[in-house]
């Protein structure tokens, strides 16, 4: 009888230990870009991204491993500029899964810059968690001089195991910095410096392997989100139109004769046409293609019933929504809906 409950304890004494010291689990998902890239010579500016696998990634950060209990695995290896709808499917769903299936505490998704906004806020919309999904990149490839992929990393790791990040929505961790999906914008082609919150600022940073968060967002997302990717395979089609002085309606005309199901116009000013664009518009709206209104401006929202009568036309305003996000969340909308006024008010929302 001794034995047995000395056994007994001793059983729970591991049991508690273990409990006591289990690190978070986290999953770092790679899909490629210049984090994985590489160059011809370490001082060189040519480089090709999404070269290097996930495993040579973590080996190059040790000190994520005394952070959590890592474990990796590569979705893709491309440069972000070729990041596409499937993708965006695939990824979502394998957090889904990762996070509220497999038991792992945290996501980390290393990822082009180019398109690293769009991707955050496709997840920000369908990820069904309110654990921490952190994306990190990097603007030097893995071999230049002063990498700036390790540290980005490290930092995406920190959040990711941080409590202080549940509940944020997905964010992006870049140059000590965390930023939130819906307002993060990349601003510089070339600077380590490129990622910024917008208005609103950045969510946190990260200082000595800590996140320290200094306000949370204020849109809904993730687990208060009502889009569901679960049963999709694919997206319904978006497309962009820039404007400009004296613009050409023919981009736009394109997408409505390939029969897309919403434009998006990176409109001038508070989200203006020029008038040859403006009158294709009016005729793709009256033909069931949605056009939803924002702005080439890199501030400052695209206000609704402005200078353009929304109201009369059945537009949508994108609001504080930049074009490429515009888009992604047009296409989620129309999984949704085609009604016009509800479209508007997901964008009141996100
Ligand atoms: N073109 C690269 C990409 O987005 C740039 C980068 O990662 O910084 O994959």
């Amino acid at each position: 009888m001794r034995h047995i409950k000395l056994i007994t304890a001793l059983a729970l004494t591991l049991c508690l230990s273990f409990t006591l010291v289990a690190k978070p689990k986290i999953r770092i998902i790679a899909t490629g870009g210049t984090i994985a890239g590489v160059s011809a010579t370490s001082a060189s500016s040519a480089y090709t991204a999404g070269q290097v696998g996930i495993q040579t990634l973590i080996d190059a950060v040790p000190q994520i491993l005394q952070l959590a209990d890592i474990s990796g695995e590569q979705l893709v290896n491309i440069g972000s500029q070729d990041m596409n709808d499937e993708v965006w499917l695939k990824l979502a769903k394998r957090i889904n899964v990762l996070l509220n299936e497999e038991g792992y505490d945290g996501i980390v998704i290393t990822h082009g810059t180019d398109t690293m906004e769009e991707t955050a806020y496709f997840l920000n919309l369908t990820v069904k968690s309110d654990k921490p999904v952190i994306l990190a990149g990097s603007m030097r490839p893995s071999n230049a001089i002063s990498a700036d992929g390790p540290a980005n990393l490290y930092n995406a790791v920190a959040a990711a195991v941080s409590p202080a990040c549940k509940g944020m929505g997905v964010l992006c961790c870049m140059n000590n910095q965390l930023l939130d999906a819906k307002t993060v914008i990349k601003t510089h082609t070339i600077d380590c410096d490129t990622f910024e919150g917008g208005p609103s600022g950045i969510i946190g940073y990260i200082y000595n392997g800590e996140a320290h968060i200094l306000q949370a967002p204020m849109n809904k997302h993730t687990k208060e989100s009502e889009f569901d990717v679960t049963k999709l395979d694919k997206l319904p089609k978006v497309g962009i139109v820039y404007g400009y002085a004296n613009a050409s309606p023919l981009p736009m005309q394109a997408f409505v004769d390939a029969k897309f199901d919403g434009i998006v116009l990176a409109g001038v000013g508070d989200g203006n046409f020029y008038k040859d664009v403006f009158e294709v518009a009016v005729k793709a709206q009256n033909q069931g293609i949605q056009i939803v209104r924002s702005s080439r401006c890199p501030t400052g929202p695209t206000c609704l019933n402005s200078e353009v009568d929304d109201a009369k036309y059945h537009f949508v305003a994108a609001l504080d929504l930049n074009p490429q996000k515009a888009r992604v969340l047009l296409m989620l909308a129309l999984t949704k809906t085609h009604n016009w006024q509800e479209i508007q008010e997901f964008f009141m929302k996100y």
